[in-house]
């Protein structure tokens, strides 16, 4: 149970009573600056902080959590010291409005004025749920009746002090954007020197000569307690964490992305930039402890209430990209009798179905009676109906209601002025800014337009929805510099790199969450797949905004597995999607493998069943979609995983572990690689009682059901043997009745 409380004193010396894990370093006045002793605390289960108000900037004190010690920062927050107007740059002097600052058991907000120009700063931190990590956010308000230019100002920055031997290891995720990279889930350890920037955009892995997206996380862990802290940014636009270690200091910080410099935001007057919302949380029990507090708190505190309470979300789904762009109607309504024969519960129309790139009305040849009729059809055969739309691009359709890139209103929206010979790519175009009104209110129409003319329940957004940068003076974000501008084209399109990148990813990013967030007020119900070329778009923002992600563009069982392993550290496997595309097969046991390696989270399966499965492999599909229903779904929505192998590889084994503590059940899914010797493996288990004895079911029968005490799973291991080489095996555990 948390204690959830807020102190508000001006004794501030009381509270070193009440915190002894704190030192007096922390209150050594050199190090405490010019405090006004305004203090206040939130703490849920797993986080607690302690905050102070200076007189000119508010700190974040110290962060801890059970099983370690306290985190101390050095540094209070540093705020903006200027803003430009016109020409000239204003210093600001920000001072502590305590009438204005507010503090209660689930947030506290302290107010900061700076008189001329008149500017209104507010420090939020908040907890939105009774466990998990805490939210915080920092607001700028232009209170002055004149237009001004704001810097960078990063929504967490800190600097811990740590002992100098102190064993520190790092833990950070890749995407799995178009492949999943060899790595994935880098460990590090974090020693004297390290310097490290991740970066996120909604383009990770566009240019090779660029270093690998993260998802915008990180973790940091005492080795030898196993325990440590994370922080996520809920924002997709251009974003970076940064972290530094220096003898007895750690300082990082976490935010929109400064580089290219510099950046500038323009704030008319009476309007505010909010730098993206982070979290902050503290863990123990390793990474895979952090994941299934955070798994948790994403659902409660980022997902959608409406998708969650289905009982059947994570769905199973059919998809028509198996034949590429060739989908028409008869190919459609083939394969939405199969996908119900197989139990299959949507049917999803991807790329290939529209007229041309932005022109995003039904070919007339492929589809003569349109898509509502297909919908219709998936309706009454009992699936859903989810859409592929590349819904920012432009092309060249003259067709009346088509974004049109030489009509001179969407040139104007355009990211940069295309060449007369341009044409658009089968099903991709130029990208829109939709950070420029007009052009967002288009797209609201059209997604509108779409999902209701369509009948939609799910709509999948692919391509590259947010601008890359952007050529334009003329829009709301900064101007390019002209002076270091490259724009480039790759995959048909044009893409512009200047300082002003990061602030177009903020006007852009904002305006697709409104567009987001009005669908779904005005469709409840209605689903969200979040991709951008495959897994380009996997982070806390999106995950606010959209029900599940692709999470690679590779398809394989072993890029799969790679891309769930890699993600499922940060977010929920419900929301995990995997598409299952065709893979040869040539044992009953290579399919299963194939199937249950995009069978962990959301499985979406990418192949025209009628025409590449056999009926033995139709069997086996239709008995593996009803286990998926049965017994995995509930495990997928709410049980704990772990992360019981070393990534995968697809040589060695591999395997991950749900662990429901509230049902006492779980399953673990053992995957065999290639190694010819290697057909026995034993996986240690996690998260069951050691003095309790579990029965364990082979569902492919490659072993007898039996029953083992935890301290044997937990210790030597689920012995699993598997003769053929990419076989799999899934293995049930229950806790049996009787006490060891
Ligand atoms: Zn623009």
């Amino acid at each position: 149970m948390l204690a959830s409380s807020a102190i508000m004193t001006i004794r501030f010396w009381s509270w070193i009573h009440v915190f002894p894990l704190i030192s007096l370093f922390a209150i050594q006045p050199g190090i405490w600056g010019q405090a006004s002793g305004q203090t206040a605390r939130l703490e849920t289960a797993d986080t607690k902080i302690v905050v102070e108000a200076g007189a000119q900037g508010p700190r974040l004190t110290t962060l801890s959590g059970s099983g370690q010690g306290s985190w101390e920062n050095l540094a209070s927050e540093p705020l903006i010291e200027f803003v430009e107007i016109g020409d000239e740059k204003i210093p600001l002097h920000w001072q502590f409005d305590r009438d204005a600052s507010h503090s209660d058991e689930k947030s506290v907000s302290f107010v900061y004025e700076s008189a001329t120009p008149h500017l209104r700063l507010t420090w939020l931190w908040k907890a939105p749920q009774p466990y998990g990590p805490v939210e915080h956010q920092i607001r700028i308000e232009n209170l002055s009746s004149q237009e001004l230019w704001i810097p960078m100002q990063d929504s967490l920055d800190f600097n811990w002090k740590v002992a100098p031997q102190l064993p520190l290891q790092h833990l950070f995720v890749e995407k799995g954007a178009n492949t999943p990279s060899a790595v994935g889930t880098h460990e590090a350890a974090i020693t004297d020197g390290y310097r490290w920037t991740g970066a996120a955009s909604t383009y990770g892995d566009i240019r090779d000569d660029e270093p690998r997206e993260i998802i915008p996380w990180s973790l940091v862990q005492r080795q030898d307690l196993q325990a440590g802290w994370y922080a996520g940014i809920e924002f997709s636009g251009r974003t970076r964490i940064s972290l530094e270690r220096t003898k007895d200091s750690l300082r990082g910080a976490i935010g929109l992305n400064p580089d290219p410099a510099p950046f500038g935001t323009r704030l008319a007057p009476g309007e505010s930039f909010e730098s993206p919302i982070v979290f902050l949380g503290a863990f123990r029990d390793g990474p895979d402890g952090a994941g299934n507090v955070l798994h948790r708190w994403v659902r409660a505190v980022l997902g959608n209430p409406g998708t969650w309470h289905n009982p059947h979300y994570p769905l199973i789904v059919n998809n028509s990209w198996g034949g590429g762009m060739a989908v028409n109607e008869e190919v459609a309504r083939r394969m939405i009798r199969d996908a119900a024969d197989l139990g299959v519960e949507m049917f999803h129309v991807d790329a290939g179905w529209f007229r041309g790139v932005g022109d995003w009305y039904p070919n007339p040849e492929k589809f003569p009676n349109g898509l509502a009729a297909i919908a219709d059809d998936a309706h009454q055969h009992g699936l859903k109906f989810g859409l592929w739309v590349d819904w920012t691009q432009a092309g060249l359709s003259t067709h009346p209601g088509a974004l049109n890139a030489r009509d001179p209103k969407v040139r104007s929206w355009m990211v940069t002025d295309i060449p007369k010979d341009w044409e658009p790519e089968p099903f991709k175009g130029q990208t829109i800014d939709l950070g420029v009104p007009e052009a967002k209110q288009w797209a609201q129409k059209e997604v509108e337009r779409i999902v209701t003319d369509y009948r939609l329940d799910m709509l999948e957004h692919d391509g590259y929805l947010v601008a890359h940068g952007c050529d334009r003076a003329d829009h709301p974000h900064a101007a390019p510099d002209p002076l270091n501008k490259c724009v480039y084209k790759t995959w048909g399109a044009y893409f512009v790199d200047s300082s002003n990148s990061t602030d177009v990813s903020y006007h852009a990013v904002r305006a697709y969450y409104d567009i987001y967030s009005k669908l779904r007020r005005d469709h409840p119900g209605l689903l969200f797949e979040i991709c951008s070329d495959g897994g380009r778009m996997v982070d806390f923002g999106t995950a606010a905004h959209g029900d599940y992600f692709s999470i690679t563009d590779t398809y394989d069982p072993v890029s799969n597995r790679r891309a769930f392993h890699d993600t499922s550290h940060v977010l929920p496997a419900a929301m995990l999607e995997s598409y299952v595309e065709k893979w040869p097969t040539p044992h009953i046991e290579n399919f299963r493998y194939m199937l249950r390696s995009g069978m962990m989270g959301w499985l979406t399966i990418m192949i025209d069943t009628n025409t590449a499965w056999s009926p033995e492999q139709h069997a086996a599909a239709k008995r593996e979609i009803d286990v998926y229903k049965t017994e995995l779904r509930p495990l997928i929505r709410d049980a704990n995983l772990y992360h019981v192998s070393a990534r995968p590889d697809g040589v060695h084994w591999d395997g991950e572990q749900y662990w429901d503590p509230e049902r006492q059940r779980g399953v673990l899914y053992a995957f065999r690689g290639t190694v010819e010797r290697e057909d026995t493996h034993a996986f240690v288990l996690r998260g069951l009682d050691p003095s309790r004895r579990y029965r364990v079911k082979f569902f492919d029968h490659t072993s007898p059901d039996r029953t083992i005490s935890g301290r044997e799973l937990m210790g030597k291991g689920l012995k699993i043997k598997l003769p053929l080489q990419n076989s799999s095996e899934m293995v049930f555990i229950e806790r049996a009745q009787r006490r060891q």
